[in-house]
C-alpha cells in the first residue's frame, strides 16, 4: 500500500486523522517530502525565506489495527529511494558552528548513480530516515523533536536493512515517517544532512517478547538503544543505562558483567546534537549478543 506525500502532518499527535488503517504484518511504501516541505528549490531559496511552520513533515499517520498502547512494533526498512537534488543549508545561528557562520547559504547536491555530488566531490549515498515514530500518549510532539515515541532521531543507523523497534503509546500507534537524508554524518552538525524527498519501503509487524521504554534499532552489525534528552550527557546516560538493563533482562549477565562487557566492546555514540532535544545511542555488536545467547528473537 502506498502512503502518498500529500498526506502528512507536522506533529506526532494522537488526534491526527489516520490516512489509512492496516492489519499487521503489513508492507507499506511511504512517499515523503524533504524536511523543508520542498520549499528550497534553488540556491536563492535561503533558510530566511522558509515558512518554519512547514518544516519536518511526516507522511501518514497509519493506524495499525489491533495494536494497543503498551505494545511494541518492529519496522523493517526494506529500501529507501532518494530524489535528486539533495539540499543543504548553512545559516548564522544554526548548528554547532552557529557563532562562526556569517552568511546564509544553500547548496543543491545532485544525486545520481549511487553518489551525491557535493560540489565536485562524489559522496557515496548513505540513505537514512530522520523522522520516524508513533503518536505520544500526552501532548502532541512536533516532528522536529525526538523522544521515546521516535520522532526526529536523526540516527544514521535507521537505514535500509535495519529494523526499528518502537514502543506504542496510543491504540493504533499512528505511525508516520519523513525527513530522508541521502548522506548524513553522526551529529548532523549543521542541522541539515543532504535533505531529500523520496520513498521508503517498510514492513511493520507486532513484537511479543520484548519490553522497551525507548526505540531500539538493529542493523546487520549492532543493536542500539536510542535515547533523547535536554543534553547529550543525559541522552548518553539514559541509552547506556537502558542497554545495561536490557542485557541483564535478556541474558544471564549480572549488572556488573553487563557493564564491563559494554565498556569492553560497546559504543556510546552520537546520533544528533542540533535538534531541540539531543539524541544518543548505545550500540552493542550483534555477534557478541548472539554468542551470549540472548533469549529473545532478533
Ligand atoms: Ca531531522
Ligand atoms: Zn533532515
Amino acid at each position: 500500500m502506498l502512503i502518498t506525500k500529500d498526506k502528512y502532518s507536522f506533529a506526532m499527535d494522537k488526534r491526527n486523522e489516520p490516512v489509512t488503517q492496516v492489519d499487521l504484518p503489513c508492507k507499506l511504501t511511504f512517499e515523503t517530502l524533504d524536511c523543508f516541505s520542498e520549499q528550497i528549490n534553488c540556491t536563492e531559496d535561503k533558510i530566511e525565506t522558509l515558512d518554519f511552520n512547514r518544516v519536518n513533515p511526516a507522511s501518514g499517520p497509519v493506524y495499525l489495527n489491533n495494536i494497543k498502547a503498551g505494545d511494541l512494533i518492529a519496522v523493517n526498512i526494506r529500501d529507501i529511494r532518494v530524489k535528486s537534488p539533495g539540499k543543504m543549508i548553512a545559516a548564522p545561528g544554526a548548528g554547532i558552528l552557529a557563532n562562526l557562520i556569517t552568511t546564509s547559504e544553500t547548496l543543491l547536491v545532485p544525486i545520481e548513480n549511487g553518489v551525491a555530488s557535493f560540489k565536485n566531490l562524489e559522496l557515496p549515498l548513505t540513505p537514512m530516515i530522520g523522522v520516524i515514530g508513533v503518536a505520544p500518549q500526552g501532548e502532541p510532539i512536533a516532528c522536529g523533536v525526538p523522544g521515546s515515541h521516535g520522532g526526529n532521531m536523526d540516527t544514521t543507523l535507521i537505514k535500509p536493512g535495519s529494523t526499528l523497534y518502537l514502543p506504542v503509546q496510543v491504540d493504533g500507534a499512528l505511525f508516520a515517517l519523513g525527513d530522508l537524508h541521502a548522506v548524513m554524518g553522526d551529529g548532523e552538525i549543521m542541522v541539515s544532512g543532504v535533505e531529500v524527498s523520496g520513498e521508503v519501503d517498510v514492513t511493520i509487524s507486532k513484537v511479543y517478547d520484548i519490553e522497551l521504554e525507548n526505540p531500539l534499532v538493529k542493523t546487520d552489525q549492532v543493536l542500539a538503544i536510542i535515547a533523547s534528552a535536554e543534553t547529550l550527557d543525559q541522552a548518553i546516560e539514559t541509552s547506556t543505562i537502558q542497554m545495561a538493563q536490557f542485557l541483564t533482562k535478556y541474558t544471564d549477565l549480572t549488572l556488573n558483567e553487563a557493564g564491563m562487557l559494554m565498556s569492553a566492546c560497546g559504543n556510546a555514540q552520537i546520533s544528533q546534537i542540533v535538534d531541540p532535544l539531543k539524541t544518543a545511542r548505545f550500540a552493542m555488536p550483534l555477534d557478541v549478543l548472539r554468542k551470549l545467547g540472548i533469549n529473545i528473537a532478533f
